[in-house]
């Protein structure tokens, strides 16, 4: 068996002692002889597995008591219009900030249940950074602040928390959410798909201030309402129960490592390589802002973008997969999450050396 290293934005990368264990327990959990796909979620084994999740979430991120944490279906684009759904709370309005391709599909969705006032956009810079906060134009009036917290496609990140006074701030944190800690308490929502840096595809989380749910639109499908899903532990429809489960396996993991400071550092450490060598050459390009440059999602180009077939080809050859940038933007594209070994990012780094001494 070969594993390559998988740069993949997603569905990406899991650590392998989460592959691993989940194979062990997959004909029988825990004894109970079953796979944790084929249990009732309202069974007690699943019941269990479930709040241990929960509870590893909450422990991992210091997640106060006034909040509830959901685990849904409907990915982030489903919150993309679930957000306003629950959390106009009587209001018209809600302040977006722009700052590239996942901004801008949530505030088209949005636009459906609201009016939106796009507070800030990073478009006049062609989305190569955030806003800084002192342009921000924000509404006291509206019902929330909408921000991506790390924008997959642009690799742009907010390395600060927006100050948004008594109106609460929702974050889309898809693409960042576990790679480091959060203060949660700066936020009145947090949603996240899993599938870059949790687990499969199939399960969203979603973080929300208690006082902040139960004014759904009356339109509001059931299944998508904060309240009536806090009520019922997330399970008003059946929970997406074997992504629930991987994602308690990979927060062990986590926890394992020393939890979110020390992947942070581990983070950290992983992008520094790849940038730094970025920044020591003329042959590749990064072109966003240093100071929101993403630790999870590396867009680079190639000077001359004739030769990227070639590059990933050779990537390939060498074991190193997924490499090729978003259809929006081209070039290339390294997602690096927390799965990514270190020792993946040195492959790559060596393997862009090597190209440039070849074809530079
Ligand atoms: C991947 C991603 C999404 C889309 O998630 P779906 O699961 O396809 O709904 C939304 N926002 C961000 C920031 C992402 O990275």
């Amino acid at each position: 068996m070969t594993r390559v290293f998988n740069f993949s934005a997603g569905p990406a990368a899991l650590p392998e002692p989460v592959l691993r264990q989940a194979a062990e327990e997959m004909l029988d959990w825990h004894g109970s002889g079953m796979s944790v796909m084929e249990m009732s979620h309202r069974g007690k084994e699943f019941i269990a597995i479930h709040a241990e999740t929960e509870s590893l979430l909450r422990e991992l991120l210091a997640v106060p008591t006034n909040y509830k944490v959901l685990f849904l279906q409907g990915g982030a684009i489903g919150e993309n219009a679930i957000v306003p759904m629950n959390l106009l709370r009587g209001r018209s309005s809600a302040d977006y900030v722009n700052t590239g391709e996942w901004s801008k599909k949530s505030i088209k969705e949005a636009k459906k249940y609201c009016s939106v006032n796009i507070a800030a956009s990073g478009e006049a810079a062609n989305f190569t950074n955030v806003p800084k906060q002192q342009d921000w134009k924000l509404d006291p009036g509206a019902a929330y602040v909408h921000i991506c917290s790390n924008e997959t496609i642009g690799g742009v990140e907010y390395h600060w928390t927006p100050e948004t006074g008594d109106v609460p701030l929702v974050a889309d944190m898809s693409s960042n959410i576990m790679s480091r800690p959060v203060e949660v308490s700066r936020y009145g929502l947090i949603y996240a798909g899993a599938q870059k840096n949790v687990g499969p595809a199939g399960v969203t989380i979603v973080i929300v201030r208690e006082d902040l749910i139960g004014q759904a639109l009356p339109v509001t499908p059931s299944a998508f309402d904060y309240k009536q899903q806090a009520d019922n532990d997330s399970m008003f429809n059946t929970p997406p129960t074997y992504a629930i489960y991987i994602a308690g396996l990979v927060f062990k993991w986590i926890k394992a490592q020393g939890g979110l400071a020390a992947i942070e550092r581990h983070n950290r450490d992983k992008a520094a390589l790849l940038y730094d060598y970025l920044d020591s050459t003329q042959f590749y390009t990064n072109p966003v802002a240093r100071e929101d440059r993403s630790l999870m999602n590396v867009p680079f180009k190639l000077r001359d973008d004739k030769l990227d077939d070639a590059f990933l080809k050779g990537a390939k050859e060498n074991g190193m997969v997924q490499l090729k940038g978003h259809r929006s933007v081209g070039g290339m594209r390294a997602s690096i999450y927390n799965a990514m070994p270190v020792a993946g990012v040195q492959a790559l780094v060596a393997y862009m050396k090597a190209f440039e001494a070849s074809h530079g």
